[in-house]
């Protein structure tokens, strides 16, 4: 249910609707826009009786939402929300944010001068893994609080806002501390305490698919994010199960690219895609570029490495600096032909 209250509404009449649904044990989760304000329920809404809510002062409308996942739909929040990380806009119709860096952060030095070719290559925000989530206990598991500094370090070096993944709730606020963005990984994507403890620290949440998840189970856990208060929400396609198990496939991973517009239409949250962890191969990522900038994705998160035989993780995947370039070159382009031409990225949402 969310409940629209009138242009003229007092601060007493809204406050008498929120604590109308805080009478029956929901949370209220208030929207003030410039001319109205709209109230979300977080919790079972059967609770609340419709009509004695619709007979309140000051409200305008009461509204059932069918989704599941109503607090991130657009019937409740109908127009896009831009995200905005170190004064650059984020999603809607801005041109395609790059998020670019090694798959783990190995050293200051290897940061710096990766980071380095990235800012020069046209990318926006550093990425380096600090917590890396890794099948093997046997592989590099990242350089933990160190690495988590050295990012801090080469972000502000750099000029670039950065983004790192977080694994575990008891590091929510080292994390928060050194990094702009927090990452949620695709093997957290279930994790519901995770992302309600990284959701509290107000911190824009870069909030990855799993790659077993269906999009409705996705966007159920994304609302977590926004029902604990906090609308700075990214979400990024990164593959899913390729037929076959990943061993047996061409490709670690399927790049959902259905689930770019899908997810466009569905809520007004900023879409990624990962063409790096979505293929795992380094000659697919640039074509896998373009076509997630085609079917609209806001932004592209790329692996790249300067020696990426030497990676200690995902070297095979990583593209080379100038490999970044030339992403960043076509995908603009791609980007301004769909814009100016007869079918906009806007008019995917009115279609159907
Ligand atoms: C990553 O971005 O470093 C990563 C591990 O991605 P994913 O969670 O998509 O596998
Ligand atoms: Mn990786």
């Amino acid at each position: 249910m969310s409940i629209v209250m009138k242009p003229t509404a007092t601060k007493d009449e809204i406050d008498t609707v929120i604590q109308k649904i805080r009478s029956v044990g929901l949370k209220a989760d208030v929207s003030s826009g410039e001319y109205q304000t709209v109230i979300g329920i977080v919790g079972d809404e059967k609770k609340i009786d419709f009509d004695q809510v619709r007979s309140l002062g000051g409200v305008f409308d009461v509204i059932r939402i069918q989704v599941p996942y109503r607090l991130i739909s657009r019937s409740y929040i109908p127009e896009d929300v831009v995200v905005v990380v170190g004064g650059i806009p984020i999603g809607k119709d801005n041109p395609p944010v790059y998020i670019a860096g090694p798959c783990s952060i190995e050293s200051y030095e290897q940061l710096y001068r990766i980071g380095k070719e990235v800012k020069d290559a046209g990318a926006h925000i550093l990425r380096g893994g600090a917590f890396k989530p890794r099948t093997s206990i046997h592989s590099f598991q990242g350089l933990g609080e160190e690495g988590l500094e050295h990012l801090e370090s080469v972000g502000k070096d750099l000029g670039m806002p950065t983004v790192t993944e977080i694994r575990s709730e008891i590091d929510v606020d080292l994390v928060a501390k050194h990094t702009d963005i927090i990452q949620i990984g695709a093997r957290n994507m279930f994790n519901q305490d995770l992302i309600e403890a990284a959701a509290k620290t107000g911190k824009p949440i870069f909030f990855k698919r799993g790659f077993s998840a269906q999009i409705d189970e996705y966007l159920s856990f994304a609302e977590r994010i926004v029902a604990n208060g906090n609308r700075n929400v990214m979400l990024c396609e990164r593959g899913i199960m390729p037929l076959g198990g990943s061993f047996k496939s061409q490709t670690r991973f399927t790049l959902d690219l259905n689930a770019v517009p899908v997810l466009r239409k569905e809520t007004p949250f900023p879409v990624f895609a990962d063409p790096s962890h979505g293929t795992g191969r380094r000659d697919l990522v640039i074509p896998m570029s373009r076509a997630a900038i085609a079917s609209g994705a806001h932004g592209l998160m790329v692996e790249v490495h300067d020696r990426p035989q030497e990676a200690l993780s995902d070297g095979a995947q990583a593209v080379l600096p100038q490999d970044l370039k030339k992403i960043i070159k076509i995908s603009d382009l791609v980007y301004k032909t769909i814009r100016d031409s007869d079918a906009p990225f806007s008019s995917d949402l009115r279609n159907g």
